[in-house]
């Protein structure tokens, strides 16, 4: 297997080097994580596709969920002694992450994949066009570390798509946008062309925007003989095996979880401004540098909006934003503080135990 065509390259091999430095371990080698399973990962070698899972070291310094292995991790390991199988010693400083809070009260982090290059975000050029819920997308791609790349789809169905684009580019500075339609083909070998040379990319959308069939388009034949590869198990029983992060034909690769489809909101606050920096822009001109751009005399954000340069409806939704993302700030830190003082507790009971032996 030559890992280039899992993305690997110089940089990762950099990487690797800086931790053999480190390491007198001479049965090091790496391998890439397609597949996630409850406390083991797929894992593509040099040598073959194995079964990792993390050493007792590993597992002794990994402390949160973003410590251990995800989808588009590269990993050190070594191979078990005459098995199909790897121990993970470590993680390749990754290059992007996508994690979001995981739904209900808790605040624990999903890691949705990591080391993607381009993160699409999918839209449809019809009556699902959501310039507010672009706005989200943007902001969860800005906190990612991957490139955000604007796609809008269903252009067969859209008689004049240049008025999105137009629309689109207001909330999007200098974010690539394409229209493609899955149907006609049109726009397609675009996205295959940044999706080549090992490059990984990943679409983000809402429900019914057309991302399936997408998928299909940039693999030209049906997805499912890609993602699903048909495996012999010991017991001579066919089984399929499923997989998160395929290659295309053009030399690149998707990545395509159930996590990644469940996308809500994320929640790093840091990401506000770049988003809604046409919003940051207007307010360096308020009169006071505290300014709350709500009532405040000389605000040139309530300026703009009288003026009519600035729409109601933006300004309405960076407001309902930055709630959002206040409300979850405040539920973190009470979950912060609550960890906290679990821990106190734990530790004084450890120490009355102690003083009472
Ligand atoms: P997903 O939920 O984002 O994966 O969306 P799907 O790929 O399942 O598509 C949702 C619906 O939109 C389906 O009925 C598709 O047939 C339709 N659709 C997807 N792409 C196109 C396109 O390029 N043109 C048109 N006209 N319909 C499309
Ligand atoms: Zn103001």
């Amino acid at each position: 297997m030559n890992l280039q065509d899992y993305g690997w390259n110089n940089n990762w091999q950099k990487q690797f080097e800086a931790y053999k430095h480190l390491n007198t371990n001479e049965h090091l080698t790496v391998g890439r994580v397609l597949l996630e399973h409850k406390h083991s990962y797929r894992v593509m070698t040099e040598f073959g596709e194995w079964l990792a899972t993390p050493s007792g070291h590993f597992q002794y310094n990994a402390q949160v969920r973003r410590d251990y292995p995800a989808i588009g991790d590269w990993v050190v390991l070594e191979q078990m002694p005459g098995e199909e199988k790897g121990m993970i010693h470590t993680i390749l400083p990754r290059t992007s992450l996508f994690s979001r809070k995981v739904a209900g009260s808790s605040v624990e982090e999903q890691i949705i994949a990591v080391n993607i290059n381009y993160i699409f975000l999918v839209m449809s050029l019809n009556k699902d066009f959501n310039l507010r819920r672009l706005e989200r997308y943007l902001i969860a791609a800005y906190d990612s570390g991957a490139n955000p790349i604007i796609v809008l789809t269903k252009k067969d169905l859209c008689e004049d798509p240049s008025e999105y684009v137009d629309q689109v580019e207001t909330i999007a500075f200098g974010v690539p946008i394409y229209t493609v339609s899955s149907f006609t083909g049109e726009g397609i070998d675009l996205l295959q062309q940044l999706l080549s040379d090992g490059h990984t990319g990943a679409l983000l959308g809402s429900s019914g925007v057309g991302k399936s069939s997408l998928t299909n388009a940039l693999c030209k034949e049906n997805v499912m003989s890609v993602q699903t590869i048909r495996t012999d198990d010991d017991k001579g029983r066919h089984t399929t095996t499923h997989r998160e992060l395929f290659q295309l034909p053009n030399g690149g690769l998707l990545i395509d979880t159930p996590g990644m489809r469940e996308f809500q909101l994320w929640n790093n606050s840091g990401s506000l401004d770049s988003s809604f920096n046409d919003i940051e822009t207007l307010a360096q001109h308020c009169r006071f540098r505290d300014c709350e751009h709500k009532k405040e005399p000389g605000c040139a954000v309530l300026t703009a909006l009288a003026e009519g340069t600035l729409e109601q409806e933006r300004y309405n939704s960076y407001f309902k934003l930055k709630r959002e993302l206040a409300f979850i700030e405040r539920k973190t830190n009470t979950q912060a503080q609550l960890a906290e003082r679990n821990r106190w507790k734990k530790a004084s009971n450890q120490i009355k135990k102690k003083t009472r032996r």
